[in-house]
């Protein structure tokens, strides 16, 4: 029966948090999360929170199922563990790459699995490496990534990724990654441009690169369909088919990181097939187990399988929870309710229009610059004044740090949004309904308001 303050203490005094300043955490004191239940989390003070960030972008089918409860307790009676290193497997890791191998497009019939959507990336530079190697090209290990992406946190997640704030810690990033800029319309497009030219001048960029490091040393490109952590970034639809045609002609392996985007996030399957984009491998985690328990991996298109199977010989990578048996179970259980439900269409044909609709209905509001969605992901740009017909919006001073301002009244009010600098974003579970997505609304207007009051009082 310890307190919230008794938690509190323990917490400042031995946990390490991700991503966390510990003197700023020491000060305010963490909020402790106690329980779920679908959209809802409660906290140790009793307050009933709306969980717009599906946990960490992956609890996607809501919490407290007892479908993926029931599969891991029955996998953990039953054989709690056993590896695939030594020519064995267990069934519910071969049930599970078989169902994703259903699941994805049609090129995917082999799946690589590890603990995280971190360990996927590492699979992906060693794998594409070796896919060259093995095509008598061992000088073509350059991978190309995007300023703002995330990719995770090991040294070569880290590299892949285009934090430039990871890459200042630890060295980063590893030799042979290169990066091009992101296509972040707000930001980067010329004035008087459209959505679809500038789509295609931001995939332009990766031709330059291409040539400047040159076509036969780079290996592959790899992007998120929509850059999740960056702050959901939509690209125009005209950006992934140029990507793609890009690719095809220098012949460059094309990975498309699914850890956020799998699934049904963006109301497809796979957020390549939302952007018609045909990818040679596909990064995946988080959604796959609705985060209930670890678990991650990577598709191998026929192309790259081919080659590592018929001449490989052994590829020595691997993790020892590759394939674990009650990761695999809720896995499967967690598929099984997102296709009962029709969840992915669902997200296709009605909750996602309808989150569009009224993110759209922010548009008018003063503080929003932006307001966009693809499928249930989506965010709001906060600006300090609107664009007119010949000026783009103003942003706000970086020293405002006003995207904290609106997660601070977010916490206050029982709604959990996330800030990447002045963008207010959500990826709320796929189980929502228009009921719910207008209770979320609600509680995402009143942040607004309060924002809105606040950066008036502080000028
Ligand atoms: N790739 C993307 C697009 C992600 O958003 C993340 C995590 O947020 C990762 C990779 C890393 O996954 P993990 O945290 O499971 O290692």
């Amino acid at each position: 029966d310890r307190t919230t303050k008794d938690w509190q203490a323990a917490d400042a005094a031995h946990f390490l948090h991700p991503f966390t300043d510990h003197q700023a955490l020491s000060a305010k004191g963490s909020r402790i999360i106690t329980r779920g239940e679908g959209v809802w989390l409660w906290d140790s003070e009793g307050q009933k929170i709306f969980d717009a960030m599906s946990g960490l972008w992956c609890v996607n089918v809501g919490y407290g199922r007892q479908e993926l409860i029931d599969a891991a307790t029955q996998q953990l009676q039953t054989l709690p563990f056993y590896n695939a290193f030594f020519q064995t497997a267990t069934t519910p890791s071969i049930a599970l790459a078989e169902k994703l191998a259903q699941l994805s497009p049609p090129q995917f019939q082999h799946v690589f699995f590890s603990g995280s959507g971190s360990e996927g990336n590492d699979t992906i530079v060693r794998l594409v490496r070796r896919y060259w190697d093995l095509q008598g090209h061992p000088g073509r290990h350059t991978i190309i990534s995007r300023i703002n992406a995330y990719h995770g946190s090991t040294m070569a997640g880290a590299s892949l990724g285009g934090m430039v704030d990871m890459h200042a810690q630890g060295g980063l990033p590893i030799p042979g990654i290169v990066h091009i800029e992101q296509p972040y319309f707000a930001q980067h497009a010329q004035p008087g441009e459209s959505h679809d030219e500038f789509g295609r001048r931001a995939a332009s960029w990766l031709e330059y690169k291409i040539l400047e490091v040159g076509p036969d040393k780079v290996a592959a490109f790899i992007g998120e369909p929509v850059q999740g952590a960056g702050g959901v970034i939509i690209p125009p639809d005209t950006y992934w088919p140029e990507i793609q045609r890009i690719c095809d002609q220098y012949g460059i392996l094309l990975v498309s990181d699914e850890v956020i985007c799998g699934f049904g996030r963006t109301g497809h399957m796979f957020g390549c097939e939302r952007f018609g984009v045909r990818p040679d491998l596909i990064t995946f985690a988080k959604g796959v187990s609705s985060g209930y328990i670890p678990l991650g991996g990577v598709l191998v298109g026929d192309r790259v399988a081919r080659v590592l199977i018929e001449q490989g010989g052994e590829f020595n990578h691997g993790y020892t929870y590759s394939g674990h048996p009650v990761a695999c179970a809720v896995a499967l259980a967690n598929l099984g309710v997102i296709e009962r439900e029709g969840l992915v269409q669902r997200v296709h044909d009605d909750t996602g229009p309808y989150l569009a609709q009224q993110f759209a209905a922010l548009q008018g509001h003063p503080l929003v610059g932006e307001a966009e969605t693809c499928g249930l992901m989506g965010a709001i740009r906060l600006v300090r004044r609107q664009a007119t017909a010949d000026a783009p919006a103003e942003p706000f001073a970086s020293s405002l740090s006003v995207g904290m301002v609106c997660r601070g009244h977010c916490f206050n009010n029982g709604l959990i949004m996330r800030a990447v600098g002045d963008r207010m974003i959500i990826a709320p579970p796929l189980i929502l309904t228009r009921e719910l997505i207008d209770e979320m609304m609600a509680r995402i207007r009143r942040c607004l308001e309060l924002t809105w009051v606040d950066v008036q009082q502080r000028g």
